[in-house]
């Protein structure tokens, strides 16, 4: 941290140092116990300066020969130092430049081996001050090769005293924020250190056979690490000691999502006893069998929902895996229960679609579907919510309307949310407390690697719907340079004409690789920061929806995106299922749950921009009927290598499993962890990917909670304090 010298000179009050010290998380002493180094400083060394690698952080140990305040460009102090290392001839004769900036100086600079330029661009007087000549300086550093020869800028210095030794302990260098120097951190740190309980809470026992070290030696270490540790292990984080506390932060995680799970299990709710009346008369009505894996799940689920305690199931399968019929069967437990069931989807699209596809399966089984958005008129809607409230109205489908204050049920048995990680915590939040005693599905088609579904999932039950139903012909996937547009034109052209319809879709506008459109509903459009995009990306649609109109005169060429008003955008919908429009420009509204089985092909532009999950999602979309399908990824040159490995996972995988590990090995688990948003504790220091880690966390989570509850309270009274709440969301 060059700056951290400059920043402690600042006067800090208590309250902003606390300040800053919250925003590194750090409240209390565990806290700080836990706030491990980014890495480390050797000061118990001191190298020669003609020793110095470029690049490479050393001390050293010099006299400052002068130092001024130059203009050039801007104000700043430079010094220029020397050791008794090198050729001392030029560097000494001082007298022959007229200061650093002077005349002769770059032709002693590049004779003398062993003089250093140090340069401050911001500095204190007492900085100044503390450069005089003859001054002997321990300095801290990275050389550059600078305009004026080999360069440290904003070098950690400290005068030295006659004195003084080198350190024993190699120099922690703490995650910071503007304004918190390392020195502050660092005493505040061992102030911590000193008086905190540093009591184990994993057993000898358990120690000894997970091979861990023990919590407070791994602590100590971490923060001051003796040199002859093994500095390698230490700073790649494979040492014992960070073993133990990605260990520790692992187990924590485990226990709080285990402990959420519990306290929601101890909460009644109405067990939905199954008659079997009307499952049955759906499946004997459905043109095809159940796949084995949605027999088990729907199994598994009419089993939790049985239970005079809430389910908390997650439903998870690929696209197309056929999650809608394990959700209707589910659903129809709850009403022959004598309950209600709702079902919410993200947008109201992927509602609509709910909505057609249940009222065609349950109206004749003589059940009334009942629909609920925001975009209803508002005559239609409190009808709909009178109903609701009488209780008059068994299954309601819709958006996040259906969590608003307004709406009350009457006696809600089962709540499903699809793709429920779309949704903000606030509306999960809202959801949680009107199903609060009702049984509760969430359903994702996001694919998730197993580890992370262990560690982000803990508190739910998974089902995994991992087969899909017979009879879909695999979607080729093709990657195209953009250079060859024409051709993919024309292919469209051709599969329109033999009575296929396309899907074309549009480019994300760049926003750190964010879709503008993904994460926002309509109806949040225009509240949200992010509206600047949405309607950067609105213009890049009807661009390229021009472009194809003319590219395609004899095909009709239709327009979908979330900036459309829902009525507008379902009769556009409407159209392409009745196939009145061949070639559908679209955002990514279309990412979930659309089916359009003759709809053949997809060519998504600049698919280096989407992430590999989207792309499978939006691949998902065709390959939906028998005929045989194609996605067409069209790529801009020049690819980068992360593009290039990323479009050929999609290209090499129709596996979403697969897909979405290969996306955590080149991405990290950043984007997975976005998916639940915040509310869950992020991990700092523990690699999820780390499946057998993981896996022992859980394991002794659960051995933990039953046998040794006062360790288990321990435990997370240090790793999470008081912010245990935030991760009930
Ligand atoms: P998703 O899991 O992506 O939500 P859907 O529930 O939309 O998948 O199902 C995709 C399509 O497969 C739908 O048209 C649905 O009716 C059909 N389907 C579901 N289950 C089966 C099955 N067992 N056999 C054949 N088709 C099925
Ligand atoms: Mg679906």
């Amino acid at each position: 941290m060059p700056c951290s010298s400059l920043a402690e000179k600042q006067p800090a009050s208590a309250n902003t140092l606390a300040a800053r010290l919250a925003r590194l998380g750090l409240r209390t002493d565990a806290d700080h116990v836990l706030h491990l180094p980014l890495r480390y400083e050797d000061e118990t060394r001191i190298t020669a300066l003609c020793d110095a690698q470029p690049g490479i952080a050393a001390q050293f140990e010099v006299e400052v020969i002068d130092s001024e305040i130059a203009y050039r460009p801007r104000r700043q102090l430079l010094a220029r130092v020397r050791d008794a290392s090198g050729d001392n001839k030029h560097a000494g004769s001082s007298q022959v430049l007229d200061g650093p900036l002077g005349g002769g100086r770059r032709e002693a600079v590049s004779a003398a081996g062993a003089v250093l330029f140090l340069r401050f661009l911001n500095f204190y007087p007492s900085q100044q001050k503390a450069l005089q000549a003859g001054a002997r300086l321990r300095i801290f550093g990275e050389v550059h090769t600078g305009y004026l020869g080999p360069e440290i800028i904003h070098p950690r210095f400290h005068v030295v005293a006659s004195d003084e030794t080198l350190p024993q302990r190699l120099t922690p260098v703490y995650p910071t924020t503007a304004g918190l120097g390392q020195a502050t951190l660092r005493r505040l740190i061992a102030r911590a250190l000193a008086r905190t309980d540093m009591s184990d809470t994993l057993s000898p026992a358990l120690r000894e056979r997970l091979q861990l070290p023990e919590f407070s030696d791994a602590i100590q270490q971490l923060h001051n690490p003796p040199p002859e540790i093994a500095q390698e292990a230490l700073e790649s984080r494979h040492h014992p000691a960070w073993r133990r506390v990605q260990f520790d932060e692992l187990l924590a995680q485990q226990l709080s999502l285990r402990r959420a799970y519990s306290a929601r299990r101890a909460r009644g709710a109405p067990p939905l006893v199954a008659t079997t009346v009307l499952s049955s008369a759906l499946l004997a009505s459905l043109p095809f069998r159940l796949t084995g894996a949605q027999q088990r799940a729907w199994t598994e689920i009419a089993n939790d929902l049985g239970q005079p305690h809430p389910m908390q199931r997650l439903l998870q399968g690929d696209v197309g895996s056929g999650k809608t019929v394990v959700a209707a069967l589910a659903m129809l437990q709850a009403v022959e229960a004598g309950h209600q069931a709702a079902l919410m989807a993200p947008t109201e699209i992927l509602a609509e679609q709910h909505y057609r596809k249940l009222v065609t399966w349950l109206q004749p089984l003589g059940l009334d579907v009942a629909w609920l958005t925001g975009s209803l008129k508002k005559r239609e809607k409190e009808a709909v919510i009178a109903k609701v409230g009488a209780g008059e109205t068994a299954i309601v489908i819709g958006t996040h309307a259906l969590i608003e204050d307004k709406v009350e049920f009457s006696r809600l048995g089962l709540a499903i949310v699809d793709e429920q990680h779309r949704f903000g915590v606030r509306q999960r939040l809202a959801l949680k407390e009107k199903g609060l005693f009702a049984h509760q599905l969430a359903m994702s088609a996001t694919p998730i690697p197993r580890t992370l579904a262990m560690s982000y999932y803990a508190d739910l039950d998974v089902s995994v719907l991992d087969e899909l139903p017979p009879g879909r012909s695999p979607v080729t996937t093709k990657l195209v340079s953009e250079a060859r547009r024409d051709q993919i034109v024309a292919r469209v052209h051709e599969a329109c004409r033999a009575g296929r319809q396309a899907y074309w879709v549009c480019p994300l506008i760049e926003e750190n690789g964010v879709s503008a459109e993904a994460n926002v509903s309509v109806a949040n459009l225009k509240r949200s920061g992010r509206s600047q995009n949405a309607v950067l990306q609105l213009k890049t649609a009807e661009e390229t929806f021009a472009r194809l109109t003319a590219d395609l005169p004899d095909l009709c060429v239709g327009l979908v995106h979330g900036r459309l008003k829902s009525d507008e955008k379902a009769a556009v919908m409407a159209a392409f299922v009745r196939n009145e429009i061949d070639v559908l420009v679209a955002t990514t509204v279309i990412e979930v749950g659309v089916d359009v089985p003759n709809a053949s092909l997809m060519v998504i532009e600049h698919a280096e921009r989407f992430g590999l999950a989207q792309l499978h999602q939006l691949r998902g979309r065709v390959g939906r009927g028998t005929a045989q399908s194609a996605c067409i990824l069209l790529y801009a040159q020049p690819l980068g290598e992360l593009a290039r490995a990323r479009l050929k996972v999609v290209f090499e995988s129709t596996d979403g499993f697969e897909i979405a590990r290969e996306d955590l090995r080149l991405r990290g688990p950043g984007e997975f962890i976005g998916a639940r948003q915040s509310g869950l504790p992020l991990l700092r220091y523990a690699d999820l990917e780390d499946a057998a880690l993981v896996e022992q966390a859980r394991g002794v989570a659960e051995d933990m909670l039953r046998e040794e509850p006062q360790r288990a309270e321990a435990h997370l009274k240090r790793w999470l304090g008081g912010r245990e709440e935030l991760l009930k969301a």
